[in-house]
């Protein structure tokens, strides 16, 4: 890889402006040495957000920047240099590049962060926090677990919804804002680039064979995406927010959305916190039936990325994996936003080719578990699946 050439100062990214208007946030950047074909040149990196964030120093509006950038430049040994920049943030930096140094051995992590002014900011946190909402049954269950503080549900357009998907965004924005109606929360909307101004191919292509995962999932998605909300946690004094677990601390995955990673993310005085990482799916899904039943609040996730009528196909394998889990909690999946499906359409798809992977193997053994400690929820049309052997 890259990084075996040793001539760091071959390799830098200048921040050269970061200019903030109205409810954007534009950076300007150079870069010298042989990385330059990461990134693409043709592809601004923006930020619009749903509310004005004019009030944000550069400092803070710098901090989505930096960690979309910051691991491409230790993988490539690179140098990157900022004029101004949060103390806290900066403080961190070396404890979220410990996360992957654990995470990925196999990779060397060099180059440097170069601050020329450390900003402290030594305002009083609110009480104020905020929670990513994608929609799913993870942020379904960092929201309930914290319902009682009406955290801010923030929605990102650019990371699993590409920027230019309107009809994908018309969706998740349109449940987002019902979700935030019914639980009495606020919610902000973010659209970023922070996809679009790298080379996300290439760098995939880089990372796979000594990491065995990709760009977006393995390296880029956890800090990547919290940090967008940099602006709003400075302008609202946010003392906490929440991201959703994907996985469990059970299971040994590698993923860039990883506690070893989130929870070293301070701008200003605020902290993030991994949420929910000591629940497995099925664990959360109960947690959510048990809501549903006790508060009596509608719940509608949202799982699917295959749909674009706007709601869940009920036919891929995110939407049979919520099926399941909801039916051995003992629950009606249309009462969750699964209207229609078919038992036998799961058991002939379940025989595909690409059906079973080593991500989605657990989420179904856990299924099969639950539905062992209460064989009453087991439909007849699921019976099959209590003969597959998970190994
Ligand atoms: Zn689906």
């Amino acid at each position: 890889m890259a990084n075996t050439v040793d001539n760091i100062t071959s390799r830098r990214l200048t921040v050269d402006a970061v200019k903030i208007f109205g409810r954007q946030i534009i950076c300007k950047y150079s870069v010298q040495g042989d990385w330059q074909k990461i990134f693409n040149f043709g592809v601004e990196f923006f930020i619009e957000y749903s509310e004005n964030i004019s009030r944000t120093p550069k400092d803070i509006a710098v901090i989505p920047f930096l960690c979309n950038v910051l691991s491409i430049a230790w993988i490539f040994d690179a140098e990157i240099v900022v004029d101004e920049l949060d103390y806290d943030f900066y403080k961190h930096v070396a404890e979220i590049k410990e996360g992957y140094i654990k995470m990925y051995p196999r990779i060397k992590f060099g180059g440097k962060l170069t601050a020329g002014v450390l900003v402290r900011h030594d305002y009083e946190v609110s009480d104020n926090t905020a929670a990513f909402f994608s929609g799913g049954a993870d942020s379904f269950d960092t929201l309930i677990a914290h319902v009682e503080e009406h955290p801010t549900l923030v929605t990102l357009l650019g990371s699993d919804v590409r920027l230019n998907d309107r009809k994908g965004w018309e969706r998740v924005s349109r449940h987002a804002l019902d979700t935030v109606q019914k639980f009495g929360c606020k919610n902000l909307f973010i659209a970023s680039s922070f996809r679009l101004f790298i080379n996300e191919g290439l760098l995939h292509g880089l990372v796979m064979p000594l990491a065995n995962d990709g760009w977006w999932s393995g390296f880029q998605h956890g800090i990547g995406i919290i940090s967008h909300i940099a602006p709003y946690v400075y302008l609202h004094k946010l003392k906490r927010i929440y991201i959703a677990s994907s996985y469990t601390a059970k299971y040994n995955v590698t993923c860039a959305s990883d506690p070893t990673i989130d929870n070293h993310v301070h701008i200003g005085k605020c902290v993030t916190i991994h949420d929910g990482y000591e629940f497995s799916r099925q664990d959360k899904i109960r947690r959510i039936c048990d809501f549903k039943r006790r508060t009596g609040l509608p719940i509608q996730l949202r799982v699917c990325w295959k749909s674009s009528g706007g709601e869940n196909c009920c036919a891929c394998g995110k939407c049979y994996q919520a099926i399941c889990h909801i039916l051995a909690e003992g629950e009606n999946p249309a009462d969750f936003g699964f209207p229609s499906y078919s038992l036998e359409k799961l058991r002939q798809d379940f025989q595909k080719p690409g059906f079973m992977n080593r991500i989605v193997i657990n989420l179904w053994q856990n299924i099969q578990d639950r539905f062992r400690e209460h064989p009453k929820n087991l439909p007849d049309g699921l019976a099959w699946l209590m003969d597959i052997k998970f190994s």
